[in-house]
């Protein structure tokens, strides 16, 4: 079966005759079959697929499909499906099942995409190597022997290792972009307010959003298109009108890019990173853009910030699994105190309840200011300084993350190694603006490796047009 990296090219062998959606959805399942040792995906919707793909298949040849006909789809398991199970990657709602669906899967099968299973991620999407999964770790396709990145790491690998098309993932402080970096594919996290939050389990309210993992600028673009937008459900939706990104691609003139000199001096950072960086930098200079040192002298205050706040949100968010309203009620229970203690210490992993704990001491009355009200005004800092650099530039470039794909277990034993990898992502998460990364290269091993583009608040016209153009400059060389 031939490998399709963008829906157009589906669409246009389907109606060329050349191609029955059936077949790829078929493809599709058997490389999930052959690939289980991956752990990409928690549950498989063989069936459901499979018939959608006929009625699928009709409409584009009637020429009645939707926008995304033909786009077969994993969502990571923290997205509600109604009739689905959703689990969040825990035990405590293992055998949760939605009764609604969440905006995006509405508007995703408003469009005709065909869902095909719902993929593995880090607990409640914390973590950064989809080692905290109650489902177990998932693989790298690049290196069986390393993660894939978390915390939507079984959505980046279904796209790494061809088994769908496309992804969406959530990205509260990397968690689409890490893993697409990693998995050598193209994940975005949209301005915070794009894309609708109604049944997206939450992890911390004023970071999360929703965002596509795709082969190609263009089906990322497509995707974004169908799923951003207003909805009643989610007041902190924006009623921004959603542009047809899908169709503003192509890209001319010249752009004006900053990059943070801080990062690239900053410590672990690997060379092998730090070089592909610098040959970008060359390689758009060479194009005629002009691409500039700006300082940002708050580097070093990115992960303690985000760390603080989004904890403190997450035990805020995680105190409705009490062994009561949802899921998993501990049997060794015997009045209300040990439903709620042992449910939540028996339901919860690790490191859940260690960001619960700490998110409940920096909200706690002796140290909210000292920690949680400091953590806001730093916040504020890091995103006012951002969105000035973004006043004189297009774009802000820096890699992804400090290094490419670790060993699995490498970093099991210590958190705060592992919260430090986050320091390049998690800038537009505080601030709230749009960023990509792009896999324009890989280490001598031959692991993937992304760098990063970051937009102005609802700049994704700009930053996918030049992102498509950005890919192709990159690759000359
Ligand atoms: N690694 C980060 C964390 O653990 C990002 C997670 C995410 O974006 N969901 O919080």
């Amino acid at each position: 079966m031939e490998q399709y990296t963008t829906l157009s090219s589906v669409q246009q062998d389907i109606k060329a005759g050349k191609l029955h959606l059936g077949q790829l959805v078929d493809g599709f399942l058997q490389r999930i079959e052959e690939t289980k040792h991956l752990n990409a995906f928690v549950e498989v919707y063989g069936e459901e697929a499979k018939a959608q793909a006929e009625s699928i298949n009709a409409k584009i040849l009637n020429g009645t499909g939707g926008k995304l006909a033909g786009m077969v789809v994993g969502i990571k398991d923290l997205i509600c499906y109604e009739g689905h199970t959703v689990s969040a990657g825990s035990r405590i709602i293992e055998n949760y099942k939605s009764i609604f669906s969440s905006t995006v899967v509405e508007r995703l099968l408003a469009e005709d995409a065909i869902i095909i299973g719902r993929q593995n991620c880090d607990e409640f999407a914390m973590g950064g190597s989809n080692e905290n999964s109650y489902f177990g770790a998932v693989k790298n396709a690049a290196d069986n022997t390393k993660v894939p990145g978390g915390s939507s790491g079984g959505s980046a690998v279904a796209v790494q290792a061809g088994l769908c098309m496309a992804s969406l993932g959530t990205d509260t402080g990397g968690s689409v972009r890490q893993p697409a970096a990693f998995c050598g594919v193209v994940g975005l996290k949209p301005t915070y307010g794009r894309v609708s939050r109604h049944g997206i389990i939450a992890y911390a309210s004023s970071f999360d959003q929703v965002g596509p993992i795709a082969n190609s600028v263009e089906d990322a673009a497509l995707l974004l298109e169908v799923i951003a937008g207003h909805d009643d459900f989610d007041s902190t939706s924006s009623q921004e009108v959603v542009p047809e990104y899908s169709k503003q691609l192509s890209f001319e003139g010249k752009k004006r890019i900053a990059y943070l000199p801080e990062t690239l001096e900053s410590e672990g950072l690997d060379p092998e990173v730090k070089a592909l960086t610098e040959k970008v930098i060359r390689q758009l200079k060479a194009e005629g853009h002009t691409v500039e040192p700006i300082s940002f002298p708050y580097l070093d205050y990115v992960v303690p910030t985000y760390y603080i706040l989004t904890m403190a949100e997450a035990s805020s968010n995680l105190a409705r699994y009490d062994g009561v309203h949802y899921g998993y009620r501990s049997p060794n229970a015997v009045d209300l105190e040990s439903t709620y203690k042992k449910s939540r210490s028996e339901g919860f992993g690790a490191e859940v309840k260690r960001r619960i704990m700490l998110g409940t001491f920096v909200l706690s009355a002796g140290h909210y200011d000292a920690f949680y009200g400091k953590a806001q005004k730093v916040r504020r800092l890091i995103a006012e300084k951002t969105h000035a650099i973004l006043e004189d530039h297009d774009f802000i470039l820096l890699p992804t993350t400090p290094g490419p794909a670790f060993g699995i277990g490498e970093k099991t034993d210590d958190p705060v190694t592992m919260y430090l990898a986050d320091i390049f992502t998690v800038q537009a998460s505080l601030a709230g603006i749009p960023a990509i990364s792009l896999p324009v290269g890989e280490t001598q091993t031959k692991l993937p490796l992304g760098v990063q583009l970051i937009g102005k608040r609802f700049g994704e016209v700009e930053l996918f047009a030049f992102s498509k153009y950005f890919l192709d400059v990159t690759k000359k060389e």
